[in-house]
């Protein structure tokens, strides 16, 4: 079982329902052991189209034996469940789930970077990350979450 941090976010429905709904489901899937999820956060969507609802963002440490790739699938899974419709790039979305940080690993696959290339420029990830996970080191940086989440 390796630890994994994951960031939720939704902006459509009900967005509080819907990410303790995608937690509690992960929490049940196989090979999948939930450990802990962040505060929920309200932020202003940032990037995408214009006039977007305002988020919920949340992280959570999960442990599992599911390789990255397979994780993904199955997480994708879960957002579909949750009738995520892809549409445009970075629009309104009822849930979106990214891998994070996958124990201390890197993996450069076409569908698949990790750890999540734009973790670190985004406070709306650093800040419900720092909550729960900040001694965790990013593995190029070698800094931790906490070092990480300067407030701005
Ligand atoms: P962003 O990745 O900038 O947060 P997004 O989450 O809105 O944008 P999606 O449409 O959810 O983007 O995902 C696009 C693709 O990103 C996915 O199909 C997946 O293959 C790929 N991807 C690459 N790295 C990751 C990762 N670490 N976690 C989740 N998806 C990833
Ligand atoms: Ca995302
Ligand atoms: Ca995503």
């Amino acid at each position: 079982m390796l630890p994994v941090l994951l960031s939720f976010g939704s902006n459509l429905g009900d967005r509080d329902a819907t990410l303790s709904g995608a937690w509690q489901i992960l929490g049940q899937t196989p090979a999948v052991e939930t450990v802990r999820l962040s505060s929920l956060y309200e932020t202003e969507p940032i990037g995408g189209p214009a006039g977007q609802p305002m988020f919920l963002n949340a992280t959570g440490i999960i442990r599992t034996t599911m390789p990255p790739t397979e994780l993904l699938e199955t997480l994708q899974k879960i957002e579909a469940d949750f009738g995520r419709v892809r549409s445009e790039r970075w629009g309104a979305r009822t849930l979106d789930i990214d891998i994070l940080l996958y124990g201390c690993q890197i993996v450069t696959l076409q569908k698949l970077t990790i750890p999540h290339i734009e973790m670190l420029n985004r406070q709306f990830v650093l800040v419900p990350a720092s909550d729960i996970a900040g001694d965790w080191v990013h593995p190029i940086t070698k800094k931790t979450i906490r070092e990480h989440c300067v407030p701005l």
